[in-house]
């Protein structure tokens, strides 16, 4: 995953930028980089690493005041310093960067296809920018992408940002205008923060919405323009609500925490669950913790604090070998041990994808003395690989295929000791606290209903 940033604006452009690149590190923490244009030039710093590592005191000197077009990127992806993005393209007319969120999907991407080529591959064709989109965008039929592109124009000496969607929406993006102003970012709760700042928005924003799927957003001159290039055909991934998404954004009208509430509320009802004696309710942090809110709001009960996370180990799931994975999420976690001592403990988490996580955190809890460990799982079971993933990865549910939610946990949390038992939600269920038609979302790695259906990308 990526979290990608925009910025057009006269004034302090690549600093706003930068803030905003805090705003979406959760989306990817590999490395971090900014491009930034203006009249004369269009220059880019990048390394491996957060963002806060790699835009250092040194990074000062890159910063040009009359620079007024930035893009930004935080990968998820493993790079080197050539494919770091965002990643530049030069001829004699342009000098381009683009920072992206999403993949060239099946086997293109080892022949050599890849998002950012194909754009400036028909930049440098047609000249002409909106024809190169228009024709990119159709030609990358088997991709899907959230982009945004700094263009400078080396013979009208002028630079433009360009931010675009793909027709299915997959990965989110979101932008925010003003009079001469454009912030666009993959969630909206970092543009939310630059507009808290209000010194940082130049005046009165406009506009806040997504962008619409199959359609560029251009800025240049101080204007905005939009542009329909494809129909949309939504297939909103559906786990930016459950996962990926910050509890603060707001995905296609959807606030995110208020989503995961709801999720909550859909676990107690399926499960018909009740306020239990001696027994108190507990997030995974950070990513259980909205359901655990709901949840106990549905029981007329509160949730509580008892797993602290060491926010400081990174992304322990980004780990191959098991082994380490555990040994990782268990550094990752500690138990505040009066709080779960003789109780029975109910764990609320997002999802279960491999159970390394579940039964780490459990057997931390009953050795703080927990008497047993539910867990509560906001998601349903996933049973496919996401085409944005490593086909491989070991799935805890892969083996259930077809069993309903009630045995599928049940199967599950007999081979977690540590677990008593696993409750999930059911995909329709998710679909309706996420309330947004199904036929809007992707739903693949539960249904294995492929929105990319005639790429055949399932592996
Ligand atoms: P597992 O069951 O594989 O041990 O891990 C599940 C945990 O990983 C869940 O708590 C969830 O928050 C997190 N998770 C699920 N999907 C992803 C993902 O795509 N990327 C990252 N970094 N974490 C994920
Ligand atoms: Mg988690």
């Amino acid at each position: 995953m990526f979290g990608i940033v925009g910025v057009y604006s006269k004034h302090e452009a690549t600093e706003k930028a930068l803030y905003n690149l805090y705003g979406v590190q959760h989306r990817g923490q590999e490395s971090a980089g900014i491009s930034a244009a203006g009249d004369h030039s269009l220059r880019t710093w990048r390394d491996q690493g957060l963002v806060s590592n790699v835009f250092d005191e040194k990074f000062k000197s890159f910063i040009h005041p009359e620079d007024y077009v930035t893009i930004g990127s935080a990968s998820g992806e493993k790079s080197n310093s050539n494919d770091t993005p965002p990643i530049e393209f030069e001829n004699e007319r342009y000098k381009i960067s683009i920072a992206k969120d999403g993949f060239v999907l099946s086997n293109e991407e080892e022949k050599g296809q890849t998002v950012e080529k194909t754009f400036w591959k028909n930049i440098e064709k047609y000249i002409d920018i909106e024809i190169a989109f228009s024709k990119s965008m159709k030609e990358l039929e088997n991709a899907y992408y959230s982009l945004v592109m700094a263009i400078f124009d080396k013979r009208n000496h002028r630079s433009e940002l360009i931010a675009a969607r793909d027709r299915k929406g997959i990965r989110p993006l979101y932008l925010a205008r003003g009079k001469g102003v454009l912030f666009v970012a993959s969630e909206s709760a970092p543009i939310d923060v630059l507009e808290n700042m209000k010194e940082t928005v130049d005046g009165r924003i406009i506009e806040k919405k997504d962008v619409t799927p199959g359609s560029m957003i251009r800025v240049y001159d101080d204007n905005f323009f939009e542009k329909k290039i494809q129909t949309a055909q939504r297939a909103h991934c559906i786990f930016e609500w459950v996962y990926y998404g910050r509890p603060d954004s707001v995905i296609e009208k959807r606030n995110v925490h208020s989503a995961r509430k709801r999720l909550g509320h859909s676990l107690v009802r399926t499960h018909q669950l009740k306020k239990r004696r001696n027994h108190v309710i507990i997030p995974v942090p950070d990513s259980g913790r909205s359901v655990s809110i709901g949840v106990a709001e549905a029981l007329g009960s509160t949730a509580d604090e008892g797993v602290i996370k060491n926010a400081y180990l990174g992304r322990t799931y980004l780990i191959d070998d098991p082994k380490f994975r555990k040994i990782a999420s268990d550094l990752k976690h500690n138990i505040i041990k009066e709080i779960v001592e003789n109780k029975k403990v109910t764990i609320t988490d997002d999802s279960i994808v491999r159970g390394t996580v579940s039964e780490s955190v459990a057997q931390a809890l009953l050795v703080a003395g927990a008497i047993e460990v539910d867990f509560l799982v906001s998601y349903a079971p996933i049973f496919y690989s996401c085409f944005s993933d490593p086909p491989d990865k070991p799935l805890a549910a892969a083996s259930y295929k077809g069993r309903n939610i009630f045995e599928i946990g049940d199967s599950i949390a007999s081979q977690l000791p540590s677990i008593s038992s696993i409750k999930f939600n059911s995909i329709e269920n998710v679909i309706k606290a996420i309330d947004i038609p199904e036929s809007n979302l992707c739903t693949m790695c539960v249904t294995g209903k492929n929105p990319y259906d005639h790429f055949n990308t399932i592996a």
